[in-house]
């Protein structure tokens, strides 16, 4: 079973990494693919060009052999649309793999707004991490379940909440550290930090 974690990364840090760790390891996910965005259709461009945030998520992976950096929606014109990635990752994976998307609980949040909600439920289950100050938001009830071997069962469709190392970091805090001139070190993984430095971001 495979999970995704699609993101601006904006730059990549531990709250990204250890959660995917955290999911990976209880639900026995045998590779976590990073999808970094191009131009999300929800939110502010990202500070950083795409090929520099690809860099710092390679960077960041490098020789960890759980993580597989997927760059497919760089390659892509027009807005990142998780249902075109899980489309296009379907047709590899065959049609009864079980895929699992996972993301925050901010994120899962906004979910119902984003494009084609129902049909991504036909294509991947949601493990939805929980962050720091977030509950868990009561959508799609009818599709918890509590059983990760509910998600093996099926390739798709069911939402299962997964605790995590509670880690109170955001991309938007380390840019706003960088900004003022404050070291973000120790958020993030040193060969991201060091891109950082030398591409001279967010400042
Ligand atoms: P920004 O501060 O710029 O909004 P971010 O830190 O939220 O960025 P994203 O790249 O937007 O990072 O996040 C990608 C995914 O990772 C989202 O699903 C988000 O909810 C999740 N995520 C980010 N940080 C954490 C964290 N500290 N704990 C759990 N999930 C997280």
């Amino acid at each position: 079973m495979e999970g995704i974690l699609g993101g601006t990364f904006d730059p990549i840090h531990y709250g990204h990494l250890r959660t995917a760790v955290d999911a990976a390891q209880a639900l026995g996910l045998a590779r976590v693919r990073l999808v970094p965005l191009r131009d999300p259709p929800h939110r502010q461009r990202p500070a950083a060009p795409a090929a520099i945030r690809l860099a710092m998520v390679r960077a960041a992976v490098a020789g960890d052999s759980l993580f597989r950096v997927d760059d497919r929606e760089l390659r892509r014109s027009g807005k990142s649309y998780t249902h075109d990635t899980l489309l296009s990752l379907r047709g590899e994976v065959g049609a009864t793999a079980p895929l699992c998307l996972l993301l925050g609980s901010d994120a899962f949040r906004g979910f119902p707004d984003w494009h084609r909600p129902d049909d991504i439920l036909e294509l991947a289950h949601l493990v939805v991490m929980q962050r720091p100050g977030e509950a868990h938001p009561p959508l799609y009830r009818e599709r918890h379940t509590g059983e990760p071997e509910q998600l093996r069962q099926q390739p798709a469709g069911r939402i299962l909440f997964q605790p995590v190392t509670q880690l109170e970091i955001s991309a938007t805090r380390i840019r706003e550290l960088v900004q003022r001139g404050l070291s973000p070190r120790y958020l993030l993984p040193d060969p991201a930090l060091a891109i950082i430095r030398d591409e001279g971001l967010y400042r």
